[in-house]
């Protein structure tokens, strides 16, 4: 069928098109039961010292176990929550429960570890934000400072004024903060300088464009600026040595990538948390 979109405009629906938005609203409808039946979990990828390798923390990284489609990806999954306002409940959930497993790998003696979590735009910008993060911090042990905040660039920079405010009463909590997908989002470099930002995590890309003698011009501009502006750098995506050896070489702080370990369920990054700091202690 075709809609009007009145004058002589139409949209013709093809089937493939119908197919994936009946696809999508039957995702949309599973979503609403997903946090009910307990198929929504939390991941959790290493992040290692880049000059040590020692472990550091790890990030946050949603995860939907569908009943019948198997495990789907936030890329798929977050924008449905987020244009539905279910990310306001996913997101709360994914905040306490990393929080909760924090504070045990703390009480295992793993207590320099920091936690990664990604804010969305939407809860980013929730009234009650500030709210909702106080009460989990005054509820775990867990000091503020091993939760880093995490929102995009992009987001950061697309209300800067408001933003400022907002992360300077998430800073007063006493949690850190984060600026993904650093980059990507053409952040001037005089408002940068007024975010109260702890840490900006290089975007994936640039760790994928070393191999060209601008594509390492850009990353090592980057490194130089949040160095001269005392930031931390985490690279994300790190895979291969070479990629350690750059990074290493200029100023970056901590590695995130396949080259230290996936995205892991709870238990499994616990293993890898045990074996993987008897491996860096003998080196
Ligand atoms: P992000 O926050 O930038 O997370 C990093 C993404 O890069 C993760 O994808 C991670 O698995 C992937 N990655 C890390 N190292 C490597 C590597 O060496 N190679 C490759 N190919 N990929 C690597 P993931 O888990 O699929 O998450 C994608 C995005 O979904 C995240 O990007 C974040 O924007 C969003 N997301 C994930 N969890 C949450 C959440 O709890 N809340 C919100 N609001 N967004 C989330
Ligand atoms: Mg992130
Ligand atoms: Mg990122
Ligand atoms: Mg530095």
């Amino acid at each position: 069928k075709a809609k009007s979109l009145g004058g002589n405009q139409f949209i013709f629906y093809r089937p493939e098109m119908n197919e994936n938005a009946q696809d999508m609203l039957s995702l949309e409808n599973d979503l609403r039961r997903a946090l009910t039946n307990n198929e929504i979990e939390v991941f959790y990828q290493p992040q290692v010292n880049a000059q040590t390798l020692v472990s550091t923390g790890a990030e946050a990284l949603v995860r939907w176990r569908h009943p019948t489609r198997g495990i789907i990806s936030p890329v798929v999954f977050i924008p449905l929550a987020e244009s539905t306002g279910m990310i306001i409940e996913i997101g709360q959930y994914v905040l306490e429960t990393a929080v909760k497993d924090a504070e045990q790998w703390h009480a295992l003696g793993y207590n320099q570890m920091h936690i990664g979590i990604n804010l969305s735009s939407r809860q980013f910008t929730q009234s009650n934000l500030m709210e909702l993060v106080q009460n989990v911090t005054s509820r775990s042990k867990l000091p503020p400072k091993f939760i880093d905040l995490e929102i995009t660039e992009s987001l950061a920079m697309s209300n800067a004024e408001t933003n400022i405010n907002i992360l300077k009463g998430l800073k007063a909590i006493g949690v850190s903060l984060s600026i993904d997908d650093f980059g990507t989002g053409y952040s001037s470099l005089a408002y940068l300088h007024s975010f109260p930002i702890d840490t900006i995590k290089i975007d994936r890309s640039f760790v994928l464009n070393l191999d060209t003698k601008e594509g390492r011009a850009i990353a090592q501009t980057i490194l130089a600026m949040a160095d001269s502006l005392k930031l931390e750098v985490v690279a994300e995506g790190i895979e291969l040595e070479a990629q350690v050896d750059f990074f290493k070489g200029n100023h970056c702080d901590i590695f995130q990538g396949y080259k230290f370990g996936k995205p892991m369920p709870k238990n499994e990054f616990l293993e890898w948390l045990k074996e993987y700091n008897k491996s860096v202690k003998l080196n």
